[in-house]
């Protein structure tokens, strides 16, 4: 009986391990087919150039100094004057 249940824990731990493999397999062939997969959640999180209060992209925005920037440009020139 002890060694019944062993082999069923072990049999279960094979299971759920090919699972999440698979799992991780699958994400990862549908990440290669889709490289930027547009979310709703992507599309709404809109952030603003703090130099030419342009509106964003979070994905496509520069971060620095804890402010979102359109370009390594503006990044650079910091606020409007
Ligand atoms: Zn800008």
């Amino acid at each position: 009986m002890g060694k019944f249940l062993l082999w069923a824990v072990i049999i279960i731990a094979v299971l759920l391990v090919s699972k999440t493999l698979a799992h991780q397999k699958a994400r990862a062939r549908f990440q290669a087919e889709n490289p930027r997969p547009k979310s709703s959640k992507d599309a709404e999180t809109m952030v603003r150039c703090e130099h030419c209060q342009i509106y964003l992209p979070r994905s496509e925005a520069y971060l620095s100094q804890g402010k979102t920037w359109c370009s390594a440009e503006h990044a650079r020139l910091g606020l409007k004057k």
